[in-house]
């Protein structure tokens, strides 16, 4: 299985090869041919190998994880928040770490260069070592210091860059042009919005079926992809007739997506957000997002670090440590309900995407008066 790439624009398609992350005929993004089939009676056992067969990619590397639960918060009103801060590394990019490291493994590869603002960067490094593969991680220097060592700590080299997100970026694929070095690209590589696919079948499992509403940030846009496809495949496989309406959440400092919507205003250039996870300015599958918000029903909306800085304390507040980029989908919720994007107390569901223990540093050092978070 997944022994075939195609490309997402042109008629190209090769064998699998892991220097392949991108089409070399048009330089369009690339799928894997192979779905692998949604059986319900293979999904047992634990973590994210129950869906290996789901995935199409066998023997899933696996760190012990549990399944994200979903959590009531007031900050959150009507709705459930998915905490993906629980995995393994402490974010859902462990979803699609664990299968593209997999795939990967599988072919032989023994050495990855990444690009990460610092989350993907841990989970690909920490999945590499648990697979046996020397990793080497590039990050933004303003990168949360505790991204970084704990990227290390999995054995990972870890590379600083000045300026902006896409010099990381640019980093990585210039040291993967050396041989036996493969860029394990989260922004680029299908595999690791195939892994992301899990968080659909997962929430398909704990709810019974789809939610009608998925609120989730929007950086590169690979967990809303996953998210889209993971239900669009339920529903193929006749597991669910629902397509949950998907509210995509940016930084109003960078807006490459919810700009292609008429809700959201222009961005905010030279503003540095503290939402350091959705600060990508030129994601590659943006199209591919956009369309998979456009089929959903839904949208994409701006938030400002004022209103994530709140979020962020009011979770913690309930007991709840959410990392800035979740913060900022939990005050795009807010954005959603007072727009009347969500009606009465449908089925909604807000995605954590990562653990605050990492980024207590961004946390607003001034006190927030409890009184005001409700008039934010
Ligand atoms: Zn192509």
């Amino acid at each position: 299985v997944n022994d075939e790439l195609t490309c997402s624009t042109c008629d190209w398609t090769a064998a699998a090869s892991p220097e392949i992350w991108r089409c070399p005929s048009c330089g369009s993004v690339i799928e894997l041919a192979a779905e692998g089939e949604l059986d319900v009676d293979a999904l047992h056992g634990e973590g994210f190998a129950r869906y290996s067969q789901w995935l199409g990619i066998e023997s899933l590397a696996s760190l012990g994880e549990a399944r994200a639960p979903l959590v009531e918060l007031a900050s959150a009103p009507g709705a459930r928040i998915k905490n993906e801060g629980l995995h393994p590394t402490g974010s859902f990019k462990d979803r699609g770490a664990a299968a593209l490291i997999t795939w990967l493994a599988r072919q032989g590869v023994g050495r990855v260069v990444v690009d990460s603002s610092g989350n993907a960067g841990a989970a690909i490094a920490a999945y590499a070592a648990r697979t046996g593969i020397e990793c080497e991680v590039h990050v933004p220097a303003r990168t949360s210091v505790t991204k970084v060592r704990q990227a290390e700590a999995y054995g990972a080299r870890v590379v600083r860059h000045d300026g902006p997100r896409s010099a990381s970026t640019d980093a990585a694929q210039r040291a993967a042009e050396h041989s036996g070095v493969v860029y394990a690209s989260q922004l680029w590589h299908p595999a690791f919005v195939r892994g992301v696919e899990t968080i659909a079948f997962e929430l398909w499992e704990q709810c019974g079926d789809a939610p009608e509403v998925i609120v989730m940030p929007v950086g590169a846009g690979s967990l809303l992809l996953g998210v889209a496809r993971g239900f669009q495949r339920l529903r193929q496989a006749g597991l669910t007739a629902r397509t949950p309406r998907l509210v995509g959440v940016q930084s109003v400092t960078c807006t490459p997506i919810a700009s292609r919507f008429a809700s959201a205003n222009g961005p905010e250039p030279g503003v540095q957000s503290i939402a350091e996870g959705i600060q990508v300015q030129a994601p590659p599958r943006a199209d591919q997002v956009v369309a998979a918000i456009d089929a959903s029903g839904g949208t994409c909306l701006v938030v400002a670090d004022a209103e994530i800085a709140v979020k962020m304390r009011a979770a913690g507040w309930e007991g709840l440590l959410v990392e800035p980029t979740a913060a900022g989908a939990l005050a795009g919720l807010d954005a959603a309900r007072n727009r009347g994007l969500i009606a009465g107390d449908g089925r909604v569901v807000v995605i954590v995407t990562g653990s605050g223990i990492k980024t207590l540093g961004s946390l607003p050092a001034q006190a927030i008066d409890k009184e005001r978070v409700h008039d934010i």
